[in-house]
């Protein structure tokens, strides 16, 4: 047995390679073992998985303790500490490591990928099953549709490729290789992967700065169209008719995101897809969904505290009992037509009121508050109580530019009817941010692999979700990737650069690449 206590701790400040160690949640264990005669350096995340990676004989301990820190700490993190680091011999401490967010990120990736079950029959496995996943979530993480193209051309030319160099990929595999290899795969395959982004996230305290509403998280949940076309199709595709003879054919998923108000940032959880379901109509489908969701991760998030955000299609019944049946909480639009019981119930009730005018510029905006506790949600008996209340923006010259109303478990009260208006109203954010980024600004590469028998596009949406939560994750927590965030000012100009710089340079690393983004290093050069 080898004794671990903890009698010294190297602080974070040593070297860059220590900088992101609780990120990566790698610990690094120096015991000595007073039986045997050696000293060994442990990697161990989590509590259980520890293994030796580098020891040395207890006679050298002295002379020979630097260098096998030294070495310790670059098998680990893959980047070899400056030499001058020193660390002090001591028979018994620990320290952290820290490895950078996104190599830690995509080394996870890639052990999820390389984790994919290989369906393959007889001798036709050249390519790792990682290289398939790896090969559709790298277009997507570089925004570029043409980076596998751009690949080739450079694993011919040069005998080298980002694809290795910054994914860790084996070969290139054709798109059919890739569509056929994936086609297969239950998406939930990567769904474990959310819960590594949001250590991260944790970690680095960019959770935390997304908590509103005395310390909850917000968590939007919305239905959202990824696909759809009137030719291509599979058997899991929705379809509705257009004019006269035309069918369109779509797929829909409930997407999960944490948003804050006043954040641009917004966090991809688990996606549900809805599949079609005869007999039953789109607020059904998405309703069915809603409680899916929450059956499937709720419990898992339960330790953030969640308030769950959601559409008008949400306000009903069964989703808010589900949420509450959860121990969460829900705060969901409620319009005026669709809930008749509400309405009914506060006609001929004065309501509590809250008047705030804000300056904007030279413009006074107020913001009119009128709320209600305790209002039955429909007109039958069985109906649970919630507390409702109304926002209306007011401009100057007394037109309302903006109105909405909702429904939630929380306390509505004076105090807090402004925040809880705050929270609500963030719920746009799923869209602007999560939605219109998926399908607007780069993510939108499904024509790379085409549509699949099976589950190949809801793979690829996946992924492209993935690569989202990933980017969040980097914009908040890794070094070089805010660096060269902050010199390229915008995120098209960001992703451009990206774009460019691989489709015609070979980078060792990404702390290479993102070092020339950042303007710090030039490109590398020739082969
Ligand atoms: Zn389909």
């Amino acid at each position: 047995m080898l004794a671990a206590p903890f009698a010294h701790r190297l602080q974070p400040i040593i070297h860059g390679a220590f900088t992101t160690a609780q990120q990566a949640g790698y610990e690094f264990t120096a015991a000595a073992n007073t039986n045997a005669i050696t000293l060994v350096f442990f990697t161990r995340k989590g509590a259980s998985d520890t293994k030796p990676i580098a020891s040395l004989p207890r006679g050298s301990v002295q002379s020979g303790f630097n260098e096998v820190a030294i070495r310790a700490l670059s098998l680990a993190c893959g980047v070899r500490p400056h030499r001058s680091l020193q660390i002090r011999a001591r028979l018994n401490f620990r320290f952290k490591v820290r490895v950078r967010t996104l190599d830690h990120l995509l080394a996870t990736l890639r052990r999820y990928c390389g984790a994919l079950p290989d369906l393959r029959q007889g001798k036709n496995t050249s390519y790792a099953m990682a290289d398939f996943a790896l090969a559709a979530f790298a277009p997507f993480f570089l925004q570029s549709p043409s980076f596998l193209a751009h690949q080739r051309h450079l694993q011919t030319g040069r005998g080298r490729s980002n694809c290795e160099t910054l994914f860790g990929m084996s070969k290139i595999p054709g798109d059919s290789q890739v569509r056929a290899m994936l086609d297969p795969v239950d998406p939930a395959h990567f769904y474990p992967m959310v819960a590594d982004v949001l250590a991260v996230l944790q970690e680095s305290g960019g959770l935390d700065a997304m908590r509103c509403l005395d310390g909850h998280l917000l968590i939007a949940l919305d239905g959202s169209q990824y696909h759809c076309s009137d030719k291509i199709h599979c058997p899991n595709c929705s379809h509705r008719t257009r004019g006269k003879d035309k069918t369109e054919y779509f797929h829909t998923l409930l997407c999960a995101a944490v948003v804050a108000p006043g954040h641009n940032r917004a966090v991809p959880l688990q996606p549900e897809f809805i599949v079609p379901q005869d007999g039953h109509d789109k607020q059904d489908c998405e309703s069915r969904a809603v409680r899916r969701w929450l059956a499937a991760h709720a419990a898992q998030y339960a330790r953030l505290d969640p308030v769950y955000l959601g559409d008008d299609l949400m306000s009903r019944q069964p989703t808010c009992q589900a949420v509450l049946d959860e121990g969460a909480h829900f705060l969901f639009v409620c319009k005026p037509d669709s809930h008749p019981a509400i309405e009914e119930f506060r006609t001929g009730i004065v309501l509590d009121e809250l008047l705030q005018r804000v300056r904007r510029g030279k413009q006074w905006t107020t913001y009119r508050y009128q709320w209600l506790c305790d209002v039955p949600l429909r007109g039958d008996a069985k109906a649970i109580n919630v507390n409702w209340f109304t926002i209306e923006i007011i401009n100057q010259d007394g037109a309302v530019t903006y109105r909405n109303s909702f429904i939630t478990d929380l306390p509505v009260t004076r105090d807090t009817v402004a925040a809880l208006a705050a929270a609500g109203r963030a719920r746009w954010k799923i869209e602007n941010e999560t939605f219109n980024v998926l399908k607007t600004k780069g993510y939108n590469l499904e024509h790379n692999f085409g549509h699949g028998r099976q589950n190949l596009s809801a793979v690829l949406a996946t992924l492209n979700l993935l690569a989202f939560a990933c980017h969040t994750a980097c914009d908040l927590a890794d070094r070089a990737w805010k660096a060269a965030r902050r010199e390229l000012v915008t995120r098209q100009g960001f992703f451009h650069a990206l774009r460019t710089l691989t489709s015609y340079l070979v980078f060792p690393s990404w702390e290479n690449l993102l070092e020339t983004m950042a303007f710090n290093r030039p490109p590398p050069l020739g082969p």
